[in-house]
């Protein structure tokens, strides 16, 4: 089994909408091995998102980031990578499949309620900067 990944971000968590992505996380066969609630620091939100420190909107992402708590998660399941992201949906609300969580949630491209890591690298990078192995269960 793989491990992806996941954090149910600030327009998501101030909308209560937490349970609702975690079963809709959950009927697709991913099960949540971790889990927190966090506030990111800024330093936090800008290493994360570091990829894209060029972009235009990379000010606006960081400070979104930071706005609330947000969930981090680790998801575990087969081809749990590629399988959340087909969960989440196309990055931009307007483009995400039916049944999605971008699609039945996302307020915009920006505030698009769900990260998941983009590859197995990635992935295992992104788990280490927020859990520690023990409590990965
Ligand atoms: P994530 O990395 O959050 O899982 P993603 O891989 O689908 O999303 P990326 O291209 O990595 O998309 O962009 C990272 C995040 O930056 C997006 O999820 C979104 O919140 C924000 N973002 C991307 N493009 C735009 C844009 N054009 N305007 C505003 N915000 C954007
Ligand atoms: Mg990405």
């Amino acid at each position: 089994l793989e491990r992806t990944f996941s954090i149910i971000k600030p327009d998501a968590t101030r909308r209560n909408l937490t349970g609702a992505i975690n079963a809709t996380i959950e009927k697709a066969g991913l099960r949540i091995v971790a889990q927190k609630r966090i506030l990111l620091t800024r330093a936090q939100a800008e290493t994360f998102y570091g990829v894209h420190k060029e972009r235009p909107f990379f000010g606006e992402l960081v400070d979104f980031m930071i706005s609330e708590p947000i969930v981090v998660q680790v998801l575990e399941g087969e081809n749990a990578v590629a399988a959340y992201r087909e969960v989440m949906g196309a990055t931009n609300p307007a483009n995400a499949a039916e049944g999605t969580i971008r699609k039945e949630f996302a307020l915009s491209v920006g505030e698009n309620s769900a990260h998941g890591s983009d590859s197995l690298e990635n992935a295992q990078i992104e788990i280490a900067q927020f859990f520690a192995g023990n409590e990965i269960v």
